[in-house]
C-alpha cells in the first residue's frame, strides 16, 4: 500500500526537471498522474512511460498555464479522464534567465506580465478550476513550487521573485479558506536544482558549463535534485502531513 493510494495528482511542467521528480515520486507513492506539459510532448509521453512502469496510470495534456482557457481546458480533460484531482501541484515555469534577467529599473512589463502570468495567474486559474471538486473528495492538497528567490530578493531576479511572492500570497490565503474542507495547501521553495532552468541559471551568473563545477561548494556537497523537491511535496500530500498546512518549506540545503 502507497501513501497515496486511489489519489489523482495534476502536476503542471510535469515534462522535465522537477515537475518529471515529483510525477515518479508521487506514482511512487501510488498516486495517478495527469502531466502537463507545454510544448514539449515527447518528453511528457516519456515521463508518462515511466509511471506506468511504476503500476499508476499516466495521462499528458499540453496547456499553457498562463493563458486562462487553456487553464480550463487542462482541468476539464483531466477530470473527464481520470474523474477527479484531488493533488494540484503548480510547478510549471519560466526562469528569470529567460527574460533576460534586467534589473527592475530597466525590465520591459511583458517580461514582468509573462512571469506573473505563468508563476501566479497560472495558479489562480487551476485553483479556481479545481479547487471546488476537491472539496467533495476526503482530501485535497494543492502545492506550490515557489523559490528561494522569493526570500533572498536577490538582484536581477526581481520580477521573477514577485511573481513568486504572488504566488506564494495565493497560497497562504487558499489555505485558510479551504482548510474546512479539508484541502491542504502548501509551499515548497526549492534553492538551486539540476535541471534545464538551474543549468541555465548558473550559465548566465556563475559563468558554469556543469553543475559539477558547482558541487563542492553546494550543502552537503551537491546541487539539488528533483528528487530532493519532490521529497517535499509527497510529504505534504500524504499521511503525516494530516495537521499540517499553510506552511512554506525551503527545500536548497539548509
Ligand atoms: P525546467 O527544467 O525549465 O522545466 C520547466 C517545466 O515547466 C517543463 O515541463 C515545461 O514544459 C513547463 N512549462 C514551462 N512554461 C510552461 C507554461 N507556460 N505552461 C505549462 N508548462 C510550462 O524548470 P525546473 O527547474 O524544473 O522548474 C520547475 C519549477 O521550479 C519552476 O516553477 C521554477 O520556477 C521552480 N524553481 C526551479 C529552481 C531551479 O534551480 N531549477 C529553483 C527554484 C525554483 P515543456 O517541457 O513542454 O517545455
Amino acid at each position: 500500500m502507497g501513501d497515496l493510494d486511489g489519489r489523482v495528482a495534476l502536476v503542471t511542467g510535469g515534462s522535465r526537471g522537477i515537475g518529471r521528480g515529483i510525477c515518479l515520486r508521487l506514482a511512487e507513492d501510488g498516486a495517478d498522474i495527469a502531466i502537463n506539459y507545454h510544448s514539449n510532448a515527447d518528453a511528457a509521453r516519456e515521463v508518462a512511460e515511466e509511471v506506468r512502469a511504476l503500476g499508476r496510470r499516466a495521462e499528458t495534456f499540453p496547456a499553457d498555464v498562463a493563458v486562462e482557457d487553456d487553464c480550463g481546458r487542462l482541468a476539464a480533460a483531466a477530470l473527464e479522464a481520470f474523474g477527479k484531482v484531488d493533488i494540484l501541484v503548480n510547478n510549471a515555469g519560466i526562469g528569470a534567465t529567460a527574460v533576460g534577467r534586467p534589473h527592475v529599473a530597466e525590465a520591459e512589463p511583458e517580461a514582468f506580465y509573462q512571469l506573473m502570468a505563468a508563476h501566479a495567474f497560472g495558479p489562480f486559474y487551476l485553483s479556481r478550476a479545481l479547487v471546488p471538486q476537491m472539496r467533495e473528495q476526503p482530501r485535497g492538497d494543492v502545492v506550490m513550487i515557489s523559490s528561494v528567490a522569493a526570500q533572498g530578493y536577490g538582484p536581477t531576479g526581481g520580477t521573477y521573485s514577485a511573481a513568486k511572492s504572488a504566488m506564494e500570497a495565493l497560497a497562504h490565503t487558499l489555505a485558510k479558506e479551504e482548510r474546512q474542507h479539508n484541502i491542504h495547501v502548501n509551499v515548497v521553495a526549492p534553492g538551486l536544482v539540476e535541471t534545464d532552468m538551474g543549468l541555465a541559471l548558473v550559465k548566465f551568473t556563475r559563468g558554469v558549463q556543469s553543475m559539477r563545477e558547482l558541487d563542492q561548494g553546494q550543502p552537503f556537497g551537491r546541487v539539488g535534485q528533483p528528487v530532493d523537491i519532490a521529497a517535499a511535496v509527497a510529504f505534504f500530500c500524504g499521511p503525516r502531513s494530516s495537521y499540517i498546512t499553510n506552511q512554506r518549506l525551503t527545500v536548497s540545503g539548509g
